[in-house]
């Protein structure tokens, strides 16, 4: 294994901030210094843009639009502040994930004005706004709605372009995370009509001169590969698209897992590991 400065894209979730992440923001962040990391994104989560949107454990805990909005204020104010704190040791850009559900466009983009964001992450998470990558049931309700598999391939992917077109956010988070429920997914990438989006918006990320999440955290829940899977990835690499690992931790046991894997998986396939770093304000042009 060659050495590699270590990095992520999208990280930094936490219990503080998010239902479905454990620890402090605070202590997640120490745990990226101690293990040496150069820079990180701090990628929370989006708050919802309506009351339908709340994530169930998010709605369970007590939370409502409001109060997930006065929250992820208090992210950007403490996230901005670790940052200060911690400028010597480690470099942190401060930023979140979207999401691409219904309406979400003037949601992103009112966060946008409010917080200027260093970088944001660009993730789709719901078809047919239905949170598929919940679980099983959540992607099997998810499949029914858009009528087919290569349906909701295809959904996905559109949904990924707009997202694209709209933000360019300096990071495209999981390209493939539709996958994640499907153990035959690599079946689909034969699908012409799947096959040729995917393409579609790789090629427009590289015109857009955008940055692909590696995404290490798909081996934390048991898949072979990182997201990109490997024709994609390999399309990617061939054509020049910066290629960066995020470990989207959600936790401090978490921070850092499976890059050792993730990296070896991207030189197998021919890449480099001379990351780029999101440029800062990308998205605001
Ligand atoms: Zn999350
Ligand atoms: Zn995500």
């Amino acid at each position: 294994m060659q050495d590699y400065a270590k990095v992520s894209v999208h990280g930094g979730h936490s219990g503080t901030y998010c239902n479905h992440a454990r620890d402090h923001l605070a202590d997640v962040v120490q745990r990226y210094i101690d293990l040496g990391f150069e820079w990180v994104c701090l990628t929370e989560h989006m708050p919802p843009a309506n009351a339908a949107m709340i994530m169930p454990e998010e709605a369970a805990a007590g939370y409502d639009t409001a109060g997930l909005h006065q929250r992820f204020a208090r992210y950007f104010d403490e996230a901005r502040a670790l940052a200060s704190a911690h400028k010597n040791s480690i470099e942190l850009l401060v930023g979140f994930e979207t999401e691409a559900y219904t309406g979400f466009e003037q949601e992103v983009e009112s966060l946008i004005a409010t917080f200027e964001p260093d970088m944001i992450v660009g993730s789709v998470h719901h078809v047919a706004d239905i949170l598929f990558d919940a679980g099983p049931a959540a992607y099997q309700a998810a499949r029914d709605a858009c009528g087919s598999i290569e349906n909701m391939y295809c959904e996905y992917f559109d949904r990924q372009l707009a997202l694209i077109n709209r933000f360019e956010p300096a990071v495209v988070g999981h390209f493939d995370l539709i996958r994640i429920y499907d153990p035959d997914y690599p079946s689909r990438w034969q699908v012409p009509a799947i096959k040729e989006r995917a393409l579609r918006n790789l090629d427009r990320i590289k015109s857009l001169g955008l940055i692909l999440d590696l995404n290490a955290r798909a081996l934390a829940k048991g898949a072979a590969e990182p997201y990109i899977a490997s024709p994609w990835l390999s399309y990617a690499i061939k054509q020049e698209i910066a290629i960066v690992t995020g470990d989207d931790s959600h936790g401090i046991d978490n921070v850092g897992n499976h890059l050792d894997e993730t990296v070896a998986a991207l030189l197998r396939a021919g890449g480099h590991t001379r990351w780029t770093k999101p440029a800062y304000f990308r998205h605001c042009r």
